[in-house]
């Protein structure tokens, strides 16, 4: 039973453990499905948004070099200038991301622009893109850093590419301006959450677009940032998690350099923002899982309070039942006991000697009877007391029950003060030896009768046995036939035996 209730507390536990960690489980791993899930749509949307930004430049590089290889050919004459201006208005045109053309000679003087309107002595000479093609003999494009364009105003990225004399000398700067706005517009309209970030960046690490936009990042310098001294080191593309040096707000970072040009795009997803959904769902299911932990809980308790209990009660109807037991026993002894001698009483007697007799008659064996008389009792009484005359017949008793061993045999109280012996099994030799016996010991004890002509205790007894296969349903007669031998020991002057024989 103690066992049951400690299977049945470990079982409990067991199973309120295992719903702790599958709950736990389970949400560990929603939320890394979330988490890949969200990665991957980052991971297309930088693809999308670098092979746009790549179609972008490819189409200024394009017109670039159509337009260096007209004017390395054409020359820069009043003329062909006159003709370049109609040009680059409709290429412009054509080109929807393209804000403006511009053509620069070798000082930085602003000789032509696509929309028309050369500001008055204009110069771009102080200009990153100047500065770089005026040093690098390079044919390459070459992507600049943001600037605040001079004849719009506006934040424009440019894409220049140098102009060569035939001797190879520095000829001049012709260069594409694509808006920020237009990168701002496509940005703007992708749903990223409230706290996302999308950034175009040169892969030295300078900001070119960033939504959302705010005129202090434009230009800025990122390079020593987590993602240009450390990932983009390793990857040309991957995904990391780090807290924004803009506005502090931890996101999951997706990146990607360009193939061709020097670009890097980004896509950034508030973490918050990306898990809320999960987190609103596991705080659900850890509500319920918390919920049935408890009636889990509380029904087990209460199942385990009722086993101890049902444990205890059986415990208690065990002892009862073995206190009924004990009981019982003690009941069967006093019921066939005499209290006084401790010998067998006379119900016992009466029943022992219907049982032997009918063994005895079934498997063809002898059954002797003794009974024992003590002489002249009531002088003892009379003279000892009543107290002494018990304890006399204590003793006498003691003694009888001293002579007989086997354990068939049975020694009663057939009442008052005589005694009675049954010997299944037994002749009457066999119980003439038992009874001889006992008077010896009795005449050895030497109890004192100063009342008996003998000066001591003694007893008359009188023998009967039936012969083999006699004794079934005679015990009656064999009683009978016991008692007038007694009788006759008693005529005949007492301490002695008298056998009677019963005829088969
Ligand atoms: P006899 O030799 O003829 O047997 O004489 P007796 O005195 O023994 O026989 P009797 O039947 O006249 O008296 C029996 C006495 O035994 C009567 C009674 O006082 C006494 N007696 C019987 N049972 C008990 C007992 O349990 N305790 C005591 N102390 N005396 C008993
Ligand atoms: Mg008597
Ligand atoms: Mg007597």
């Amino acid at each position: 039973m103690k066992r049951d209730t400690r299977v049945a507390s470990l079982l409990l536990f067991m199973t309120c453990v295992s719903l702790a960690l599958l709950t736990a489980w389970q949400t560990w791993s929603s939320r890394e499905r979330t988490l890949r899930d969200v990665n991957t749509d980052m991971l297309n949307l930088t693809q999308a948004l670098d092979s746009y930004t790549e179609g972008v430049i490819r189409q200024c590089e394009v017109l670039l070099l159509d337009l260096a290889d007209r004017i390395e050919s054409d020359g820069l004459g009043p003329l062909q200038l006159e003709h370049l201006q109609g040009l680059l208005g409709r290429q412009q045109k054509v080109l929807s991301q393209v804000l403006g053309i511009s053509l620069f000679d070798a000082r930085g003087r602003w000789l032509l622009v696509s929309s028309g309107n050369v500001p008055p002595g204009a110069s771009s000479a102080d200009r990153a893109f100047f500065i770089h093609h005026r040093d690098d003999p390079s044919r390459d494009i070459f992507i600049g850093p943001p600037i605040r364009g001079r004849s719009t105003g506006q934040w424009v990225i440019t894409v220049s590419r140098r102009l060569d004399h035939p001797d190879g000398s520095f000829a001049g700067v012709v260069v594409a301006t694509l808006s920020i706005e237009n990168f701002l517009g496509l940005f703007g309209r992708l749903d990223i959450g409230r706290h996302g970030a999308m950034s175009l960046t040169r892969d030295n690490g300078q900001l070119l677009v960033r939504h959302p936009f705010r005129e202090a990042d434009m230009g800025r310098d990122l390079s020593d940032s987590p993602l240009f001294s450390d990932y983009l080191r390793h990857a040309d593309s991957g995904s990391a998690t780090t807290t924004s040096r803009f506005d502090g707000v931890e996101r999951l970072y997706v990146f990607r350099r360009n193939d061709h040009y020097p670009l890097v795009t980004t896509v950034a997803l508030s973490k918050e923002e990306v898990l809320q959904d999960w987190r609103t769902q596991a705080e659900l299911n850890a509500g319920i899982a918390l919920a049935l932990l408890v009636v889990l809980g509380l029904t087990g308790q209460r199942l385990l309070v009722g086993i101890r209990r049902r444990t205890r009660v059986s415990r208690q109807l065990a002892s009862a039942r073995e206190d009924l037991l004990r009981a019982n026993d003690q009941l069967r002894v006093l019921a066939t006991q005499d209290a006084l001698t401790g010998l067998a009483n006379r119900r016992c007697f009466d029943e022992t000697l219907a049982t032997e007799a009918r063994r005895c008659a079934r498997e063809g064996a002898p059954l002797s009877l003794l009974l024992i008389d003590i002489d002249h009792f009531k002088r003892y009484n009379d003279s000892y007391g009543h107290q002494a005359g018990d304890d006399c017949l204590k003793v006498v008793a003691g003694l009888l029950g001293a002579c007989v061993r086997r354990p068939g045999d049975l020694v009663a109280r057939y009442g008052g003060e005589e005694l009675a012996v049954i010997l299944p099994s037994t002749d009457e030799a066999g119980a003439e030896a038992v009874a001889r016996g006992f008077l010896q010991r009795l005449a050895a004890e030497r109890l004192e009768h100063r009342e008996s002509p003998f000066g001591v205790v003694t007893a008359s007894l009188g023998l009967a046995t039936a012969p083999a296969r006699a004794a079934g349903g005679r015990e009656w007669q064999l009683v009978n036939a016991a008692d007038r031998a007694l009788y006759r020991a008693k005529a005949d002057g007492r301490n002695r035996l008298e056998v009677e024989r019963l005829e088969g």
